[in-house]
């Protein structure tokens, strides 16, 4: 009987992990991305500042986006830089992001000295919400930065229409997600200009490295300029370049893997409602229909009441005590910045909630099997049978 008890106590309270070996690493091995290593060693490519690798890669995105231009660079946050540059945007103007995003999209936008203006977001996934924007769009907005977040995506039709009723360029930031589909067009090929990242530990990965898209010759003239300043100011190598070009071939392939283990964390994660996974429009809505996200982070709602109030930090301790990579978000930028430093509209109520209760399930994960999606379904559950024991456990230890 005891031998059963201990089966199922959390490891946080002693009980043996559900991955006693820790999460998997990132990247997994591939003997295909050896072979391309080899060939940019062999043809001595790997000391090369530019050349078929990259114009390979150039080609590959281009196809793969339906964008007429691409760029490459040293990182989605220089692409994305590289992207308001080409905008033109400065001093004297406004751009609006989600309240809720990542930390160098904000940092970008104050970089270049123009003012920020945070929208709510969603109260379905905390990916931005569309309602703010016809009320904040004004004569000194010069564009919309929008990221697609933790496996939500914004509708990007319904976005588009805005914008260009208004005249804004959008940055569609699919640095989380390249080879999502959204609505029926691949992410980041929505806007006018789109973006991804090659970093360490995204889907897509040569350490650093990011790309930048669009179909509009006059941006395309604008960002080379910025780009080539001096000896390439924001570049990607060769040897970048040749690790990222066989990842593109299986894009689609560990894409569709990724969903269909999502798909089973979701229908078994719907009993705890303690947890909710993110939702994708509500379910009269069609947003669904024709998308498909991407997951580099698979975003959940947590709810302390359903697990006898224990706190999220000491919730994500103790998922990472059974060998998974569960973790705080990202922090809203009106919960940690002076609001000298951004314009806003309305409470930002939901970002406020997405700032304490969002929780990312990174996504090594989940190409494995089945098998090991169960353990992450039965380690939530393990964690709120005991979640009392836990709360005293923890409540004692302050
Ligand atoms: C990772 C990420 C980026 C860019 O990341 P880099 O590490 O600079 O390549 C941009 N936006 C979002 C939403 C991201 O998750």
């Amino acid at each position: 009987m005891s031998q059963n008890f201990n089966e199922n106590l959390p490891a946080i309270l002693g009980g043996i992990p559900e991955f006693p070996e820790g999460p998997p690493g990132w990247p997994f091995q591939d003997d295909n991305i050896q072979k391309w290593l080899n060939k940019a060693y062999y043809d001595r490519s790997w000391g090369k500042y530019h050349g078929k690798y990259c114009n390979e890669l150039i080609n590959l995105i281009s196809e793969y986006q339906e964008s007429k231009h691409v760029m490459l660079c040293s990182s989605g946050t220089a692409a994305v830089e590289l992207a308001l540059r080409g905008l033109k945007v400065g001093k004297e103007d406004e751009v609006i992001i989600a309240a809720y995003d990542f930390d160098g999209n904000y940092r970008n936008i104050k970089h270049l000295e123009a003012t920020t203006v945070l929208v709510d977001v969603s109260p379905n996934n905390w990916n931005m919400d569309l309602d703010p924007l016809n009320e904040v769009i004004c004569s000194r907005t010069k564009a919309i930065l929008v990221s697609h977040l933790h496996g939500g995506f914004v509708p990007m039709k319904v976005l588009m229409k805005i914008a260009q009723e208004k005249g804004i360029p959008v940055i569609e930031d699919a640095c989380q997600m390249p080879g999502a589909q959204i609505q029926g067009k691949k992410a980041g090929s929505w806007g006018d200009i789109g973006v991804i990242s090659f970093g360490g530990s995204k889907t897509l990965t040569a350490g650093r490295g990011g790309a930048l898209f669009t179909n509009n010759e006059e941006i395309t003239q604008r960002t080379r300029l910025t780009q080539n300043r001096g000896n390439e100011a924001y570049p990607l190598s060769e040897l970048q370049a040749a690790v990222v070009i066989p990842q593109l071939e299986n894009l689609d392939k560990n894409h569709s893997r990724r969903a269909k283990n999502v798909q089973f964390i979701k229908k078994e994660l719907e009993t705890f409602s303690g947890l909710i996974p993110f939702k994708n429009g509500d379910n009269n809505s069609n947003h669904e229909k024709h998308s498909q996200p991407g997951y580099y982070k698979l975003g959940f709602q947590y709810n302390p009441s359903q697990f006898s109030g224990i706190e999220r930090s000491v919730f994500c301790q103790a998922m990472q005590s059974e060998g998974i990579a569960m973790h705080e978000g990202f922090r809203s930028f009106h919960c940690i910045h002076s609001s000298r430093r951004f314009k806003k509209h309305g409470e930002l109520t939901q970002a406020t909630l997405a700032d304490q209760n969002c929780i990312i399930l990174h996504h090594p994960i989940l190409l494995k099997s089945e098998t090991e999606i169960r353990k992450i379904v039965q380690a939530v559950s393990k964690i709120q049978q005991h979640s009392k024991q836990i709360y005293d456990a923890y409540k004692k230890s302050l």
